[in-house]
């Protein structure tokens, strides 16, 4: 991984809806995706992750509406591009190219009435028409054998493949092109454990010979501490912390992160008492004013209900940064009496 950006975003704004009762989906993300380095996006549903993606590739339908904000792609020679403000015929060039999606549920990405060839090689023939009809079918074979499908394959049809073979057929589409960046949304979610690994055990290993970059976004923080190198943690539409995958693991400063790591088993180290978070997240349309999270955290205080908490890195601690009163410079811990528990901080009204 190199310290080189290869997607910036910042100050993204995203709402569904324009009139008064629009809700704000996305509020002042800044993120950046370094060359080589597997970013992963945590949160429970309707934290934004994958409006997160969807906005960045430009993909959002409407409602959604992207109000505010900037996202750069860094080519390798330094040239940058401007996503949001590309032309449609460059934005088609541009995604698959350089950027790639992979969606959730193979069955709904793939034609169920074309073969795994005639949609690999459709991709192929729209971008590099160039390519003969036999080299197509060639890079074809490749692609699956990169993946770890046998060529034989390529006639089949999806609902002829498992579900964890669905997967890779969509990995090596979004990798058909070589494209620098590969957004994964919930990639493995529909498959069994043993399955979610195999993949992304392989999507590791191809990051590593192709030297692309990815953002991979899952509600289950367990896969991402042991396949990203680092965390961003949303909750309510913000990022409310940021970290190397072993930091977030070691010591998570936002309750937050604390809570979701406390939510699944850990597969490698020590037990873990499994505590949950209490409650439900909080729905767009009636956000709680200050910390989103105040009315579940059970280190809420005083400026939790009215202040909204600022990502900042704690003192002294580059590469890192919380959304969190307890971490804000200069405010120190709450007094005895100023702390309260999960629902004791009346939530505000919608903001
Ligand atoms: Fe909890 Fe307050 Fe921190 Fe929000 S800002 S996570 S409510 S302590």
């Amino acid at each position: 991984m190199s310290a080189e950006p290869v997607l910036t975003i910042s100050g993204l704004n995203v709402d569904y809806g324009t009139d008064k009762d629009a809700v704000h989906a996305l509020r002042d993300i800044d993120l950046t995706l370094h060359r080589g380095e597997v970013l992963g996006l945590a949160g429970e549903s309707g934290s934004g992750k994958s409006t997160l993606a969807y906005a960045v590739t430009r993909l959002l339908s409407p409602p959604g509406v992207i109000t505010g904000g900037e996202v750069h792609y860094h080519r390798p020679g330094g040239d940058r591009v401007d996503i949001l403000s590309l032309a449609p015929h460059r934005l088609r060039a541009f995604r698959w190219q350089e950027l790639s999606i992979v969606f959730q549920g193979a069955m709904n990405s793939l034609n169920p009435v074309h073969t795994v060839h005639s949609q690999l090689t459709d991709v192929l023939a729209a971008h590099r028409p160039e390519l003969r009809k036999r080299q197509r079918t060639d890079r074809a074979k490749e692609l699956l054998s990169l993946v770890g499908i046998s060529a034989d394959r390529l006639a089949a049809y999806p609902h002829q493949l498992s579900g964890g073979m669905r997967q890779r057929v969509m990995i090596a589409m979004a990798l058909a092109l070589e494209p620098e960046i590969v957004i994964m949304d919930e990639p493995t979610t529909a498959l069994d454990v043993v399955m979610q690994r195999q993949i992304l055990r392989r999507l590791v290993q191809l990051r590593e010979q192709l030297n692309f970059s990815v953002v991979f976004i899952t509600h289950d923080i367990s896969l991402l501490i042991e396949f990203s190198d680092r965390i961003a943690i949303m909750y309510g539409g913000r990022i409310v912390e940021e970290a190397g995958a072993a930091e977030i693991y070691r010591d998570p400063r936002h309750p937050y992160s604390d809570g979701l790591l406390h939510s699944f088993p850990a597969l490698h180290g020590p037990r873990r008492e499994l505590t949950g978070i209490p409650g439900s997240p909080p729905h767009l349309s009636a956000m709680p004013t200050g910390c989103a999270f105040h009315p579940r955290c059970g280190k809420a205080f005083v400026p939790c209900a009215a202040e909204i908490p600022v990502l900042t890195p704690p003192p002294a601690e580059p590469g890192r940064a919380v959304a969190c009163h307890l971490h804000a410079p200069g405010r120190g811990a709450p007094r005895p009496g100023q702390q309260g528990v999960p629902g004791q901080v009346a939530p505000g009204p919608a903001r």
